[in-house]
């Protein structure tokens, strides 16, 4: 079975944050590298918080079918490539993929053994001092899309059996590696 996580929720949530403190606790877990279209925020590298893509690689690529899901998201293209993945199910390594609302709803159908959280902002006032607290250029010139993608990821998630709400850290952290445990590397030893 394939032990994939996959954590989804609104962008400034802290979802990267989440997982960097998950894999702390749970070193075999790796991380998936998404591809995207945007420009790097200072500090990204790529190869290592994304795999930075221009428009027509992109298409190319998601032309050639080597996407497990991909979306757009506030004007620019997300997706997880294949290669991320396959390799690492085949050895049994647990793999988390850090992706938006309607990747995850991809990954729903065409990996329905993938464990799915949702992360959900104490509230949208939160999440939105924290969207405009990250000041990137990137994010101010969309923040009105983001916010307004934001809202409505917000309500889509009843669709979620777990949903962890990112208030105190520690908290947060605590109850996705519980996750974690419970379904994801269960999974993995019910596969070996
Ligand atoms: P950001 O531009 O802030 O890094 O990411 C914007 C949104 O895209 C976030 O919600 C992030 O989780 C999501 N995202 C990142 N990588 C992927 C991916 O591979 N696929 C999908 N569907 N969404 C992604």
């Amino acid at each position: 079975m394939a032990a994939v996580l996959v954590v989804t929720g609104p962008s400034g949530v802290g979802k990267g944050t989440l997982i960097e403190n998950l894999r702390q606790r749970v070193p075999e877990l790796e991380l998936s590298v998404s591809a995207t279209t945007r420009r790097p925020r200072p500090g990204e590298t790529h190869g290592v918080d994304y795999w930075f893509l221009t428009d027509e690689e992109f298409e190319r690529r998601a032309a050639a079918g080597e996407f497990v899901e991909h979306a757009a998201y506030s004007g620019r293209r997300y997706g997880t490539l294949r290669t991320e993945l396959d390799e690492r199910v085949e050895r049994g390594v647990p793999v988390v993929l850090e992706i938006e609302l309607q990747g995850a709803r991809q990954v729903r159908r065409t990996m329905p053994a993938a464990v799915q959280v949702f992360i959900a902002p104490p509230s949208f006032e939160a999440l939105r001092t924290r969207l405009v607290g990250r000041g990137d250029t990137e994010t101010m010139a969309h923040l009105d899309a983001r916010l307004q993608t934001a809202r409505e990821e917000l309500a889509a998630q009843d669709e979620f059996a777990e949903v962890v709400v990112n208030d105190r850290l520690e908290e947060a952290v605590a109850a996705l590696e519980a996750v974690v445990r419970r379904g994801v590397l269960k999974a993995k030893g019910d596969a070996a």
